[in-house]
């Protein structure tokens, strides 16, 4: 089975066909700088970071691009409460962007494009827009004529009639119609702005999507993704704004990408409900895995719901994974024997049948719901094996390590060894103690080994003694 999309312009399934054999132009919109990210914004980052990575392991070389907004009205606001320059507030958020989707394991972008640092391509875009006559200049604004555009609401399935119903025309704007939007707004004063051919002023909202996906993967795109509210107005304004201003016929997006929201107990995230979280409080609270594999534990267009229970099973399963991982290493360094008996050939039979099924389950529009699925039935048939044989063959561990290492090369949720490195501190001082409790029992002082054990239980670690030594793993 090759990959399938549901793509939200058909509203259907379909085969994935790259423009270009081999290769895959990717665009998300990304966050609008002016605050830390929010634990929802992490969804499309997580989701949409996973299917790049599932592209590239099919074998497609992917260009990803995912921009910064570092102008629009919310920034001019903060920058201004704050008493700092836009600029500087889009620098510091840009850092700490960096640093909790690094945190989650979110791969950087090939580009990662600045609305700011794209003005002269925002205005060249604008001028095609106009000089095809899709847009207007009115007192040193620029508005895309909705009524010139048939095509407007293709994407979101809404006629005209219903979607000027919602519109309206806000104090200082100076449109003809209450659909049109705008893609240069005259400076106001205290704003910051830029030269143009209609005045100083800056861009809308839109219209750097448009302009950097242009310059960086061209008029005609694989791939573009973000969050359901995105469909409307902004993915909407996209399409025709790119549409418009490429005037080829051609559509601006081949595969249109939406996740679902992710709610906190049932409700929608807001500041006035009091829960709110951003991503950097929830990754003081739970471990960036558990966070990965909770976002990765839906299907991506399904709500997902942000509860402690959630979060606690994530966590389990995390330490499912991890443990399983570590006895396998624990073993090949004790019970490796080329002569067990173990039937190998079955082995790899039966991970070659989970194999297939991970892919089905990638291919099926990236689900990683039962692509897990599929993870947690390799645990499955690597602890059963671990159980039921004292000694193994080398094959069987290498066959199970390259199995955990490529589903999670893909899922990120077991970590890597930056992951465990993490640990690192914590683990030298477990084996520090176990080795403590290894000589106290040689000396016959029990009530230190017990000691030692119930301190480790009391952080959640437990210890197995087994012919080869004493293993410890996390409590689930
Ligand atoms: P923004 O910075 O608001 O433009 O959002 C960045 C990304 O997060 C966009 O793709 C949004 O659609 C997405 N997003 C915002 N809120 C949520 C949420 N509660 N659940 C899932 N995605 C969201
Ligand atoms: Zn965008």
């Amino acid at each position: 089975m090759s990959l399938v999309l549901f793509n939200d312009l058909t509203r259907k399934k379909e085969t994935f066909t790259p423009i270009k054999p081999g290769h895959v132009s990717f665009y998300s919109c990304g966050p609008t700088v002016y605050d830390y990210f929010h634990i929802g914004n992490a969804r499309p980052f997580i989701v949409f970071d996973v299917l790049r990575r599932w592209l590239e392991h099919e074998g497609y070389q992917v260009t990803f691009v995912q921009n910064f907004t570092d102008i629009d009205d919310k920034m001019i606001h903060r920058a201004r409460n704050d008493g700092i320059t836009v600029k500087e507030l889009a620098d510091r958020f840009i850092a700490e962007y960096n640093k909790d989707a690094d945190a989650l394991g979110i791969r950087r972008p090939d580009v990662a494009p600045k609305a700011t640092e794209h003005i002269p391509e925002i205005i060249h875009t604008i001028e095609r827009i106009i000089a095809n006559g899709h847009a207007y200049v009115s007192d040193g604004d620029v508005y895309f004529d909705i009524k010139s555009w048939p095509k407007y609401g293709s994407l979101c399935r809404q006629n005209l009639e219903d979607l000027e119903a919602g519109a309206r025309v806000e104090p200082g704007e100076k449109k003809h119609d209450p659909l049109d939007f705008a893609l240069w707004k005259a400076e106001k004063p205290g704003e910051p702005s830029w030269e143009s051919p209609w005045g100083k002023g800056r861009p809308g909202w839109h219209i750097e999507c448009s302009a950097m996906s242009s310059k960086y993967l061209g008029d005609n795109i694989d791939i573009h993704s973000g969050g359901v509210d995105l469909m409307f107005p902004h993915h909407e304004n996209e399409a025709a704004q790119s549409e418009a201003a490429s005037g080829s016929g051609k559509p601006f997006v081949n595969y249109w990408l939406h996740n679902g929201f992710l709610l906190i107990d049932s409700e929608k995230m807001s500041k006035s409900l009091g829960n709110f979280l951003t991503a950097r409080a929830a990754l003081e609270k739970y471990p960036p895995l558990a966070l990965r594999f909770f976002m990765l534990s839906a299907h991506y267009r399904n709500p997902i719901n942000f509860t402690p229970e959630s979060l606690e099973q994530a966590a389990a399963g995390v330490t499912r994974l991890r443990n399983c991982k570590s006895d396998l290493d624990f073993a090949a360094h004790t019970r490796t024997d080329d002569s067990s008996g173990f039937d190998t050939a079955k082995y790899r039979a039966d991970l070659q049948e989970l194999h297939a099924k991970f892919t089905d389950a990638m291919n099926d529009d990236f689900n990683t719901a039962a692509a897990m699925g599929v993870l947690f039935d390799v645990v499955y048939l690597i602890n059963t094996s671990l159980k039921e044989h004292e000694k193994l063959p080398a094959e069987f561990f290498t066959l199970s390590k390259a199995a955990l290492d490529e589903y999670d090369s893909i899922l990120g949720v077991i970590g890597s060894d930056d992951a465990e490195a993490e640990h690192d501190d914590e683990s030298a001082e477990i084996e520090h103690l176990i080795q403590e409790r290894a000589e106290a029992r040689k000396a016959k002082n029990f009530a230190r080994s017990d000691e030692i054990r119930d301190t480790l239980k009391a952080k959640g670690i437990v210890l197995e003694d087994t012919p080869q030594g004493t293993k410890w793993k996390r409590e689930l």
